[in-house]
């Protein structure tokens, strides 16, 4: 068990990859603190993943955009297990639209959940973190899109490419306190984020189509390497960006 011990809190955690990596995490011993945006079908849903969790865990619910949410978790988590180890920002949403017709609201959507969820809950948890001493990991979820355009999502791109950033300025600052900070860059992996383009077997093929590897990725694929890099055994990786994609950005343009 290479996670035994420790606290994670990994966010977005009810459905999709921050699920898998909850799973995943408990699997290596680890207690997870689930983040969830409360309403609708996602309480049962985080209630089901706590449920399935290999090892106690417990429902965090907060809207990462929000610092005095995000405060409120962290601190509950702190009375649950009486400290924190790992945080995995994982939570994200995008829009799809031409950039000319994009909102204000849209981009402070984007933005606010994918880039200030990412700084608020990090600094927050971080805080602590240095107040334990003895270090921690902090792992971001961004995208292929950190650094890949992507026309018709101008604020998600946007988002990711500062989470980039944010990663490493916050591994450098950080570094002396022990605490390895890291991206890991999913490219089309099978959630329900995708659901739209899973649905349409024209889109799916056309999409694979672009995948070295030939199929989405999973869940788990990304998974796997949140573990490592929460692991002792990423002790001396910190700065930079890990892609689990089946070679999408490596793809030559085929015309
Ligand atoms: P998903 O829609 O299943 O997961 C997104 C999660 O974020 C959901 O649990 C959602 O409830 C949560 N969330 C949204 N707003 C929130 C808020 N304000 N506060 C707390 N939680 C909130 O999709 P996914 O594919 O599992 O996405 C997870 C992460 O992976 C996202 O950051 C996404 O951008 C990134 N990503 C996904 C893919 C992909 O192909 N699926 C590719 C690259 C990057």
């Amino acid at each position: 068990m290479r996670l035994n011990g420790k606290v994670a809190l990994v966010t977005g955690a009810n459905s999709g990859i921050g699920q898998a990596i909850a799973k995943r995490f408990a699997e290596e011993g680890a207690h997870v603190a689930v983040n969830y945006l409360a309403g609708g079908s996602r309480d049962e849903a985080a209630k089901e993943t706590v449920g399935s969790l290999a090892t106690e865990g417990m429902g965090a619910p907060a809207d990462v955009s929000k610092r005095a949410d995000v405060e409120s978790m962290v601190n509950s988590i702190l009375q649950k297990f009486g400290r924190i180890d790992i945080v995995v920002n994982n939570a994200g949403v995008e829009v799809k639209k031409p950039f000319v017709d994009i909102t204000d609201e849209d981009w402070q959507f984007v933005l606010g959940v994918n880039l200030t969820g990412a700084f608020v809950v990090a600094q927050t948890v971080v805080r602590q973190l240095l107040k334990q001493g003895g270090g921690g990991k902090v792992i971001n979820i961004s995208s292929v899109h950190e650094d890949v355009p992507f026309p018709g999502y101008a604020p998600y791109c946007t988002s990711k490419g500062g989470m980039r950033m944010l990663m490493r300025n916050m591994a450098l600052e950080l570094a002396p306190s022990g605490i390895n900070v890291n991206n890991i860059a999913p490219g089309a992996i099978a959630t329900p984020i995708n659901q739209a383009v899973l649905n349409d077997p024209v889109a799916a093929a056309n999409a694979i189509s672009e995948i070295p590897w030939g199929r989405f990725g999973k869940p788990e694929d990304v998974a796997a390497v949140a573990v490592f890099l929460a692991s002792d055994e990423a002790g001396y990786v910190t700065g930079s960006t890990y892609y689990v994609d089946g070679g999408l950005v490596q793809q030559v343009t085929k015309y």
